[in-house]
Order: C-alpha cells, then sequence, then structure tokens
C-alpha cells in the first residue's frame, strides 16, 4: 500500500537499491556441497562477530532455534526459558515436535529472569524427573518489548547453568538492536552461551535468513539437523550476499529505529487511554495497552488511516520501528494515533 507506514514488524523491509545490487553480483555454488563463496563468508564473518568458531546460515530463526534446541537435547529432556519466549510460544510446539523437549516456563519481568530463577528451576537427581538440559535466553526479549538483557545478570545466569551442568542458548535474533542500544559488542552477550541464533530478516533488514553460531563441532551436528528439516539450501548465496551487506552496513543504523521507538512512544505516552511508560522502551519495539477501546479496532483505525500496527493480546499493540520508517514518517503516525484516540 503506498503512503502506508508500515509498524507491524521489522520483518517488513524490503531490500535497498544496494543490497539487491550486492545480490545481483554475488558468487555462488552448491551450499550443501560446501561450494558457495557467499554462504561461506557470511558464516564466517558472523561466527567472528560473535567470537564463536562457527555458524551455519538457515532460512529462518525458527529453524536456527529449533535446531540449536535439537542439537542439545534428546527426547524427554527439559528446557528453561521465559514463559513468553519465542522458541516456545510462536515456533508451533517446536520442542516437543522436533526434539521431544519440554520446556519449564520461568516468570521472567519483560522476559528477563535471574539466576535464582533458574536454581529454584532445578531438579534433585531422581529417576522419575526430566533430564533438564538446557537454559534459553532471548536478547532482545520481543514480548518483553524489545528489553535489552543486562550483561551482568546473562554472567549469573550462565554461572548457575554451566554449575549445573546445563547448556546455555541465545535466542539473539534482535542481538544486534542490543548491542548497539548497550554499546557491548555482540560477542560480549555471546561469550557466555554454548550456542547462539541470529536473524538477517529482522531490523538487520535483509530479505531472508538467520545463522547458527558455536563450536565448529556443534555446528557439524546443526548442520545434519538443518538438512534433515529440509534447510540445506543449493545456490544461496543469492539471499546470503543481502544478509553480509546487511550486516557490514545495516547493524549501526539501528540506532536511528531506536530513536524513532523513543519518540514514537514519548509522543502515544501522552493520550489519554493508552498506558506506556517511555522510559521503558530500550530499542525499536513498543507494546502498548489500550484501555479505551479493543486493540483489534483500534488497529482497523489506524489502517484506515495509513499506519499498519499489530494487535497482540486482549488489551495490547505493538508497533515496531524499521529501516523503512523515517523520523517523519513517526511524526506523520503520531498525529494518526492522536486524531484516532480521541476520536
Ligand atoms: C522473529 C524471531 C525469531 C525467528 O523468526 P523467523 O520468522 O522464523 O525468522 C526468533 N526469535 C525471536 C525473538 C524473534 O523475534
Amino acid at each position: 500500500m503506498p503512503g502506508t507506514i508500515d509498524l507491524r514488524s521489522d520483518t517488513i523491509t524490503k531490500p535497498t537499491p544496494a543490497m539487491r545490487d550486492a545480490m545481483s553480483r554475488a558468487p555462488v555454488g552448491d551450499d550443501v556441497l560446501g561450494d558457495d563463496p557467499t554462504v561461506i563468508e557470511l558464516e564466517r564473518r558472523t561466527a567472528e562477530i560473535l567470537g564463536k568458531e562457527a555458524a551455519v546460515y538457515m532460512p529462518s530463526g525458527t529453524m536456527t532455534n529449533q535446531v540449536a534446541i535439537r542439537c542439545h537435547t534428546e527426547p524427554g529432556d527439559e528446557i528453561l526459558c521465559d514463559a513468553n519466549a519465542h522458541s516456545y510460544l510462536y515456533e508451533c510446539g517446536g520442542p516437543a515436535a522436533i526434539s521431544g523437549a519440554t520446556c519449564r516456563l520461568l516468570a521472567g519481568v519483560r522476559g528477563i529472569f535471574t539466576a535464582h530463577d533458574v536454581v529454584a528451576a532445578l531438579r534433585p537427581a531422581n529417576v522419575h524427573y526430566p533430564r533438564t538440559r538446557l537454559v534459553c535466553v532471548e536478547n532482545t526479549h520481543n514480548r518483553g518489548g524489545g528489553s535489552i538483557w543486562p550483561l551482568g545478570q546473562i554472567g549469573e545466569v550462565a554461572q548457575v547453568a554451566r554449575e549445573a551442568n546445563l547448556k546455555m542458548h541465545l535466542d539473539g535474533a534482535r542481538l544486534w538492536n542490543a548491542s548497539v542500544a548497550s554499546g557491548a559488542p555482540e560477542r560480549q552477550y555471546a561469550k557466555h552461551f554454548d550456542s547462539v541464533s541470529v536473524c538477517f530478516s529482522k531490523g538487520l533488514g535483509a530479505p531472508v535468513g538467520s545463522a547458527l553460531a558455536g563450536a565448529a563441532e556443534f555446528i557439524d551436528k546443526a548442520r545434519r539437523f538443518r538438512k534433515m528439516l529440509g534447510g540445506g539450501m543449493r545456490q544461496a548465496g543469492i539471499i546470503a550476499a543481502g544478509a553480509l551487506y546487511a550486516l557490514e552496513h545495516h547493524r549501526q543504523r539501528l540506532a536511528e529505529d531506536h530513536a524513532n521507538a523513543k519518540r514514537l512512544a514519548e509522543g502515544i505516552s501522552k493520550l489519554s487511554g493508552i498506558d506506556l511508560d517511555p522510559a521503558l522502551v530500550e530499542t525499536n519495539i513498543v507494546i502498548l495497552r489500550v484501555m479505551s477501546m479493543p486493540p483489534e479496532k483500534l488497529a482497523a483505525k489506524l489502517k484506515g488511516e495509513g499506519v499498519l500496527i499489530l494487535a497482540i493480546g486482549p488489551d495490547k499493540i505493538r508497533a515496531v520501528t524499521n529501516l523503512m520508517v523515517t523520523e517523519q514518517d513517526i511524526d506523520e503516525a503520531l498525529r494518526v494515533f492522536r486524531k484516532v484516540v480521541s476520536s
């Protein structure tokens, strides 16, 4: 739709002309045979940024998360994660279907739980219990409103996990946002984890793909499960080139998305009938509570004025700033919000 301001997600971005140019020129080969130079370079560069030995490119973040869980667990095992974790809530029951694993849900605050929460969930050695194997952390946290895990708290969780012989997986679909906002390089977060998933198709603006990074032996295992799930792609260099371009050119600009989210949140928080604390908006996601009407109704009214957002619960909507949205768009979106909410 021309003239619309699309705040539904940071997945709606389209490749820029420079990105398309890089994609059109990418050298390619059969990646399942290990022959695609662009995929090889993307995996090398991703591993380098994350401070890991190796990485493997996959079609989606759902696949990187579920392959990681499959690698870390056996049927009957248990995973600890936040109750609102993407890998639990939004991946079609993948842990149960693909790994035969159960999820034990922790009550984090905006998706962020503590070392104490992990310790409280540990089970004594006993033949009756499932074997707890893995702790999953999501940073930034999607349902938590783009919240950033404090590095110290990740360190504490990692320490108790290590003491209990649990592996650590990071769902870092938006790790790039956490790094830009906090100033801590990605590898500082990644060092606490055995496996790290990152998305190129969210804020970075590439059309397709995610990567899973970790130790070389772990990534070899992940490649087998990627193939098993149908994620072995052939001349994937075409799309990997978009991801590689995004990695080099679109990370620092995420600060613009964060400034736009803050601007939007500050404007919306002044409206009556809406509950939103702009101080809680740390990255590119704005979640607000609508008290004056059902969220679907607000979404429909906004859409009528060219502003797209998502209703995400009985009283909540989500707006996500992204590469396609300018500061002027935010001001226009605010004008529409004011009009629609006061009508
Ligand atoms: C988007 C997202 C994913 C992966 O989603 P895909 O659409 O499968 O690429 C994983 N984790 C989080 C937190 C996400 O927001």
